[in-house]
């Protein structure tokens, strides 16, 4: 699929960081500093706990997507031991998903656009029963984020619905710079994913690191570097002028 990327670029580069951790607002300065937009999958109450600081977030440029109001994932977190993806219905998802974007409507007066599946999981119900829920992403929004996944994406193949995507927490610079380089020799589209940004923690991106990885990848004009919807909507866009061609 040509013309995806702008003109000199070889690679798609997309930063993204879920559950609107209140360290995400302290260390985004370093995204303003480089000229990054990146894409915030937001919880809910997490917003409304500093409602303020995520609408500057989101007049700076920003996209601010779904995660989902209750965050369900699989019972075997004992977070979501009583929320748990393989007791849900596809009713009780779609309220789920429906009743976050609601309140970042009330809250930001943003209508997400793309949706981050919670840990990554995108099923409900067990055994015989279980479905996956992406067709329901896909009828609500341009694109759905996978997450913990070996690949980037191709553009001219991959499912907008369930985008590959990498974790970047407790990555260091380099580390993250050499994804971005394999995905440059592929052509593909590279989706990041972190949660805090701070000092060395479970589930945290090191801010140093973040600093240095944002200054080296803004310098260089092979990488496009764009929020999730951005890069989605360009690859749709050009799909939907080939099926009309
Ligand atoms: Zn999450």
């Amino acid at each position: 699929m040509s013309g995806v990327f702008p003109p000199g670029a070889a690679v798609a580069l997309s930063l993204s960081f879920d559950d609107a951790r209140a360290s995400q607002l302290e260390a985004i300065g370093i995204l303003q500093e480089y000229g990054i937009r990146a894409s915030f999958y937001v919880l809910p109450a997490s917003v409304a706990a500093a409602p303020d600081r995520w609408r500057v977030v989101a007049l700076s440029g920003h996209e601010i997507g779904n995660h989902t109001r209750t965050h369900p994932c699989s019972a075997n977190f004992e977070f979501s031991r009583a929320n748990a993806l393989e007791d849900k219905t596809m009713r009780d998802i779609a309220t789920d998903i429906d009743a976050a974007s609601q309140v970042i409507q009330d809250f930001l007066d943003v209508q997400p656009k793309t949706f981050a599946y919670p840990c990554g999981q995108s099923f409900i119900g067990r055994g015989r029963q279980r479905r996956s829920y992406v067709p329901l992403v896909a009828e609500r929004f341009v694109a759905g984020r996978g997450y913990a996944s070996e690949t980037g994406n191709l553009p001219d193949r991959c499912d907008l619905a369930h985008l590959e995507a990498y974790v970047i927490d407790g990555l260091d610079a380099g580390a993250m710079k050499s994804i971005v380089d394999a995905g440059m020799i592929r052509g593909e589209w590279v989706i990041m994913v972190g949660h805090d940004i701070g000092q060395r923690r479970p589930q945290t991106v090191p801010v140093w690191e973040l600093d240095r990885f944002c200054r080296r990848v803004s310098q260089d004009d092979r990488i496009w570097i764009a929020p999730v919807l951005q890069v989605a909507e360009r690859i749709q866009s050009i799909r939907q002028a080939e099926n009309r061609g």
